[in-house]
């Protein structure tokens, strides 16, 4: 592979396009061809593929076999459902995001990521039938236009990470602004902001980027884009009128690690005033039990994993709860010193941790529930 390559690190170890005979002709494939020149393109239904060459047959827990695997960009005539609920658990406070999926995996390479065990395999998935999916957002998002979505891509995968070849994103964002019921959310740990000349309607886009100390980001977060970067980007858009959120998640314990976000929250309102940010979710370190094995296997080094965790009501293991509110109350009092307050919340936290850190739950909240507080920040004027 030519390492003059004009793509970011992440995307140039794509080896092969394997690409569904339905969607070859597609819009996306087209595209997808014309910027990722001089790989291998093959047009096949997988299922028809001899054994050794189906992208799902290796086991991704073996270190060598998933990067085997994430050499491969699969363009897919994907049959399900496109517009989701968040898969949040009943037992906590969920957020009640909707998710436009649009395809699975992700080559940054995150020692934390979920989606290492969340997965059969990390085959780099982009669903190419973008019509079908217009079709069924469109219909979804005009059955009633007084119903308010915030929607997003960074679930699954990271929103921006294959935007320079596909465009899936500038193709969502000119989407969108047709609907003024939605917010379209891109969470990403990359700094790409070439769809921003894209955005006619400012507030119906919502870019995101996670925040962690420095030393996690340097350390844990592969490819990404370094906190500096992801931060010019955030400014750049708050530039052009848009509302920028940030997600500190998952919050790491290490030592430290108090230096590290205060580090990084002071880097955010060098670069942010408080009415560019829409929200700020803080979320701790949180994983299903078979994703341990899984960093161990990859990320030797992360000895995050071996905190005192317990198991919560939705099987996944948390940090004790006194350790997780420590930092908590840490990170959102410099939030709030910084002069953000009710834009803040928690992914999955029950009303006993929103209490001992904020001083009150959801049932305080002027909506009495977080999914309607959350689209009331995302569908605030920003001019106003
Ligand atoms: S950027 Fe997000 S999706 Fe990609 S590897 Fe990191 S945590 Fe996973």
């Amino acid at each position: 592979m030519s390492r003059d390559d004009p793509l970011p690190p992440y995307l140039q170890d794509i080896e092969a396009v394997l690409v569904d005979p339905e969607v070859a002709d597609s819009r996306l494939a087209l595209r997808v061809r014309e910027r990722l020149p001089g790989r291998e393109w093959r047009v096949a239904d997988p299922d028809t593929l001899p054994a050794d060459q189906h992208p799902r047959i290796q086991a991704h827990h073996d270190p060598e076999m998933a990067q085997d695997q994430e050499t491969i960009l699969y363009l897919k005539h994907y049959k399900g459902s496109f517009l989701r609920f968040c898969p949040g658990t009943r037992q906590y406070r969920c957020c009640g995001y909707r998710i436009a999926h649009v395809g699975e995996n992700c080559p940054i390479g995150c020692a934390y990521c979920i989606l290492q065990a969340y997965f059969q395999d990390r085959v780099l998935k982009v669903w190419a039938n973008q019509n079908d999916l217009f079709s069924e957002l469109e219909k979804a998002f005009s059955a009633d236009a007084s119903m308010r979505y915030r929607i997003g891509t960074g679930e699954f995968t990271d929103s921006l990470v294959l935007e320079p070849i596909t465009g899936y994103a500038r193709d969502l964002v000119a989407f969108v602004s047709r609907f003024p019921n939605v917010r379209l959310e891109l969470k990403s740990k990359t700094a790409d902001i070439s769809w921003l000349d894209a955005v006619h309607k400012p507030e119906t886009i919502l870019p995101a980027w996670s925040m962690n100390a420095p030393l996690i980001v340097d350390t844990f977060e592969g490819m990404a884009a370094s906190l500096e970067e992801r931060l010019a980007s955030a400014k750049a858009c708050a530039k052009q009128g848009l509302r920028v959120c940030l997600h500190f998640d998952p919050i790491i314990r290490f030592q430290g690690w108090q230096h590290g976000y205060a580090e990084t929250i002071d880097m955010i309102f060098d670069h942010l005033r408080p009415e560019h940010i829409a929200y700020v979710s803080l979320g701790s370190f949180r994983f299903m039990p078979e994703l341990k094995g899984v960093i161990q296997a990859r990320h030797p080094k992360a000895a995050f994993i071996y905190e005192e965790f317990v198991t919560g009501l939705d099987n996944k293991q948390r940090l004790v709860r006194p350790l997780r509110v420590e930092q908590f109350r840490f990170i959102a009092d410099k939030l709030r010193q910084g002069g953000l307050d009710q834009e803040l919340y928690f992914c999955m936290e029950s009303d006993q941790v929103w209490n001992a850190v904020l001083g009150r739950t959801v049932g305080d909240l002027p909506t009495k529930a977080l999914d309607t507080h959350l689209l009331d920040l995302a569908f605030q004027d920003p001019t106003a």
